[in-house]
């Protein structure tokens, strides 16, 4: 028994733990979980818990759908809002078939494998996410926006305690998880918070993600309101994006730095930006996965509709952020597309392996977009070489169904339920009459 393992079992009695909950994602990055008794860990450690994977998205065909889940011990964690009710804790699973091997559908391994490629070219990979959300009041009437909390702005400081209040009692929560936060402060929307979390190893801030949603969800409810991750819940707000500063780490040395160079971007961080917008079109069903997601990205907002990096551009997707030239382990790039409805294990697998592939085949950067990209005309992005992103999830499926890069990164199987899963959902969605016809349309026509 390994040293991770021994302290989760002593943990279990020294905390009184009495219900283990196991978690892992389905492909469009729902959370899942099953709760065990503690004297049932020592089995779950060894053989894994079975479970029916033909009923979870994205896992099974019927025909093989036994799934075993295999507790990570490295991601145990007490839940803070449970204590009252005696301990409760929770750890990220790995799903493996019954043979042992490790299920092709399962998110944490998508990554996990495009990590181990990143590790055979010398290289670690860390993330820290900015993630936007809104703060909503619980009653809806069915069809209509929600109500936000307040109608505050950008880091306003408000006498309306209740964004402030949530923030502390979130951050507190997270931080007993073992989550650091570095940032957090009131968004440009009504309602809209943001919290940004201090880097970590991308596989822990994937995981990280997963909980984050759950406390704030959880924080909000029993503040009496709900928190949303839709994209786009508002037609006159802007969105929620989960913009997420990216560097690789070759040992201790951060190799985005180059004192002597432009930015102090060095030509293997120039090469990396390169892929990801060479591949930008193509992941974007991905990081953008949801008919809402493309609401977000249109001109203005701050929320990039174009493929373009610049370095204080707000209006570009990637962006390569200031820092101190004496920290160089700060380098890193910022990706401005990814929304924070994404499954983050998929998202981040994807980014790593188009900015991986930059790397590899030297794709030279183009010219910096130093104007709004958005603010210029059709010809005028055409001459500087600036294509848009996908427009709709039927677009940005259409793309991806031309990707090797996706295919290969999410492997055959989550690549064509994913494709299969999204084509339902814009046929779903394409044939439903709007708020948006029915208002401007009914009282004309
Ligand atoms: N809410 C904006 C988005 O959808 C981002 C605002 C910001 O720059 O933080 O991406
Ligand atoms: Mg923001
Ligand atoms: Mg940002």
């Amino acid at each position: 028994m390994d040293k991770q393992t021994e302290f989760v079992l002593r943990s279990l009695e020294e905390r009184d733990v009495r219900f283990v909950r196991l978690w892992f994602t389905d492909v469009l990055g729902f959370l899942k979980s099953v709760a065990i008794a503690p004297a049932e860990l020592e089995g779950a450690f060894d053989e894994g818990i079975g479970f029916d994977g033909s009923a979870v998205e994205g896992f099974a065909r019927v025909y093989e759908s036994d799934m075993v889940a295999h507790p990570d011990p490295s991601t145990f964690q007490l839940l803070p809002w449970r204590e009252e009710a005696g301990g409760t804790a929770r750890m990220f699973c790995d799903i493996r078939h019954p043979d042992g091997s490790p299920s092709w559908a399962d998110p944490r391994y998508v990554l996990k494998r495009t990590l181990a490629r990143a590790s055979d070219m010398g290289y670690t990979f860390y993330c820290h996410p900015e993630i936007e959300f809104f703060l909503i009041e619980p009653e809806r009437q069915p069809g209509a926006e929600p109500t936000p909390i307040d109608h505050s702005g950008y880091f306003d400081h408000t006498a309306q305690p209740q964004g402030t209040d949530f923030r502390r009692a979130a951050i507190t929560m997270l931080e007993q998880m073992g989550i650091s936060v570095e940032f957090s402060h009131h968004e440009a929307g009504a309602g809209q918070q943001e919290i940004d979390l201090r880097y970590a190893d991308a596989l822990s801030m994937a995981d990280n993600i997963m909980t984050f949603r759950v406390v704030v969800k959880e924080v909000a409810m029993s503040q009496g309101f709900r928190a949303t991750f839709m994209p786009k819940p508002f037609t006159d707000e802007p969105g929620s994006g989960m913009h997420t500063h990216l560097s690789l780490f070759e040992g201790d040395n951060n190799v985005f730095h180059d004192a002597s160079a432009e930015y102090n971007l060095s030509r293997t961080g120039r090469h990396f930006i390169a892929g990801l917008l060479s591949h930008a079109a193509e992941i974007t069903a991905v990081t953008n996965q949801w008919v809402n997601s493309y609401k977000r990205l249109v001109h203005g907002d701050e929320a990039p509709s174009f493929i373009s990096w610049g370095r204080n551009n707000r209006s570009a997707l990637v962006r390569v952020p200031m820092y101190k030239p004496t920290k160089g382990s700060s380098a890193r790039v910022e990706l401005r597309s990814i929304d924070t409805a994404a499954n983050p294990y998929l998202a981040y697998a994807l980014a790593l392996s188009a900015g991986l592939d930059g790397i590899e085949r030297e794709l030279e950067l183009p010219a910096e977009a130093e104007d709004d990209v958005s603010s210029l005309n059709d010809r005028e992005r055409k001459m500087l070489g600036i294509e848009p992103l996908p427009r709709s999830l039927e677009e940005a499926i259409r793309v991806m169904e031309g990707s090797e890069l996706v295919a290969e990164t999410l492997g055959t199987h989550v690549y064509e339920y994913f494709l299969r899963n999204k084509r339902a959902e814009f046929a779903a969605y394409r044939h439903r009459v709007t708020a948006y016809e029915l208002d401007t349309m009914l009282p004309n026509l």
